[in-house]
């Protein structure tokens, strides 16, 4: 199969969201026009903001929480990711150790309770988001992802992972690609989620612990009014006590968070369902979440009417945290990614997309969120999950509540919470920086992993870019 015909599969994709393009979307909520009052106000209706409201009300059922979202929940990166929601608060167990030695173990087991208590809201409030539990297997496709495969085996059991080396064979037996050498399966610490279910799930479980969701409302500006945050969106204002700021990789209306977050353009395809044949061609019978492991990364999987979900690979920045919907499609990163669907599975030949996106996930210079506080302490942050915020959102948003509320906790003791990540430069150092770096990965893929100068000196520094 040529270039040009897996670039042909494009032709009829429509350019939206797959698990969002659905006819079972809830209905908007109401605007934000006039002037409310509240205990708590909530900027942001994904993830992050939509746990911070489930939490809050649960920790206090009288609490009056408001939350107010520029689209409609889910909007973000919430709706449009692979719906990988993994244990992992650190992007990952070798990026914890190397930054966490001395708190990984904590790190680890805070982020096994988060996972279980997502999955435990999830059954609790009778949310049909297609939350399974799975392994998540690394693939390797070149000779020198073998070599930390092993290591990567051990780091995980000595944690308590239920982690196992596969050989080409046992690779190619869970899933059959060609380009298959090997593998390392981590069971258990992963749940596949339909994440656009999941957001309209927890939108509903918020509204029924009381929580007032206003969509269609962008927040235009947060002013201190005396004892208190007067929160400003297009068309009403809510005055509150306190302001959590959950708006991630998107322009926030404060201005520290863009010191250490940044938006990347992550892009993904959607196939049309498979048939039974066309299944029985690649096996997964296990419905593993699939990523291969270069620097540059694919992440797949199959959804609930097995349609493959492929994304990753080309992560790309804008000029001056640049986020607009118009770079939601790239006909090179999505033509990319077609090309590289069919050179894993030959056998496909002939499947069509039916959807292709994008969306800003924000990363920091660590790859895990950070958090602040503003306003003496009346309004708290929390942002920066790089490709691992669907699990680690809820832990983000539990912290940002304890920030807000003043609480000393296990949490807020973290130094993965308390030291802030290395800042990125200001422009235009910072966009010269992320494409020097973006480079420097693409050469080190194509150099069997070396990692060249430049991301030795930010390795050296403990410092990167990813999605
Ligand atoms: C393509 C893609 C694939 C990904 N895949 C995975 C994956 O498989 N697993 C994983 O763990 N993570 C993944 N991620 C990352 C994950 O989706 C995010 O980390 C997570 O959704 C972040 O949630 P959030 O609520 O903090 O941010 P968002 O979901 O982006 O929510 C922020 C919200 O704030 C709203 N907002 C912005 N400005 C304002 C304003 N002024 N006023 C009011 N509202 C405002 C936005 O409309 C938006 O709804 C992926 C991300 C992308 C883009």
């Amino acid at each position: 199969m040529t270039n040009g015909d897996a670039r042909a599969a494009l032709a009829s994709a429509e350019p939206v969201v797959f698990w969002s393009d659905r006819p079972d979307a809830p209905a908007p909520a109401p605007a934000l026009i006039g002037s409310i009052s509240a205990d708590l106000t909530i900027i942001g209706g994904g993830f992050t903001g939509l746990w911070a409201a489930i939490q809050a009300l649960e920790d206090d059922q009288g609490l009056r929480v408001v939350l107010i979202e520029s689209e409609w929940c889910g909007f973000g990166a919430s709706s449009r990711n692979g719906g990988f929601c993994v244990a992992s608060l650190t992007h990952g167990l070798e990026n914890g150790i190397s930054h966490w030695p001395n708190e990984i173990e904590t790190l680890v087991a805070m982020g096994s309770e988060n996972l279980d208590a997502i999955e435990d809201t999830v059954h609790r409030y009778g949310i049909k988001a297609d939350f399974r539990r799975t392994a998540e297997v690394g693939v390797a496709t070149e000779p020198w992802h073998l070599e930390s495969m092993e290591e990567a085996v051990e780091t995980h059991r000595r944690f308590g992972q239920d982690a196992a080396l596969l050989d080409a064979d046992q690779t190619q037996a869970l899933l059959h690609s060609p380009t298959y050498i090997g593998g390392v399966s981590v069971r258990g610490d992963v749940a596949l989620v339909d994440p656009a279910r999941l957001c309209w799930g927890l939108r509903a479980a918020a509204e029924s612990l009381g929580a007032s969701v206003y969509e269609r409302s962008p927040v235009q500006a947060i002013e201190p009014d005396g004892t208190g945050l007067t929160v400003h969106a297009s068309r009403g204002n809510v005055r509150s006590r306190r302001v959590i700021v959950a708006t991630n990789a998107y322009r926030a209306p404060i201005r520290k968070p863009s010191r250490y977050v940044i938006p990347v353009y992550d892009h993904v395809l959607m196939t049309e369902p498979l048939s039974d044949a066309q299944m029985a061609s690649i096996g997964w019978e296990g419905r593993e979440g699939i990523g291969d492991v270069s620097n540059q990364f694919h992440y797949y999987r199959l959804s609930e009417d097995n349609r493959i979900l492929w994304g990753g690979y080309d992560a790309t920045y804008h000029y001056r945290n640049g986020v607009d919907p118009s770079h939601d499609q790239s006909e090179e990163t999505h033509g990319m990614l077609a090309e590289h669907f069919f050179e894993t599975f030959p056998q496909l030949e002939g499947v069509q997309f039916t959807h292709r996106w994008g969306g800003p996930i924000g990363t920091t210079t660590r790859f895990t969120a950070t958090w602040g506080t503003a306003h003496s302490g009346m309004l708290s942050w929390a942002a920066g999950y790089t490709g691992l915020g669907v699990g680690s959102s809820r832990f983000g948003a539990r912290v940002a509540l304890d920030l807000v509320f003043g609480e000393s906790t296990s949490r807020t003791e973290l130094e993965m919470v308390r030291r802030k990540p290395f800042p990125f430069p200001p422009e235009p150092f910072r966009w010269a920086g992320v494409q020097m770096t973006r480079k420097a990965i693409q050469r080190s893929d194509r150099r069997d992993g070396r990692r060249g100068p430049w991301l030795g000196l930010l390795d050296r520094f403990g410092i990167g870019f990813d999605s």
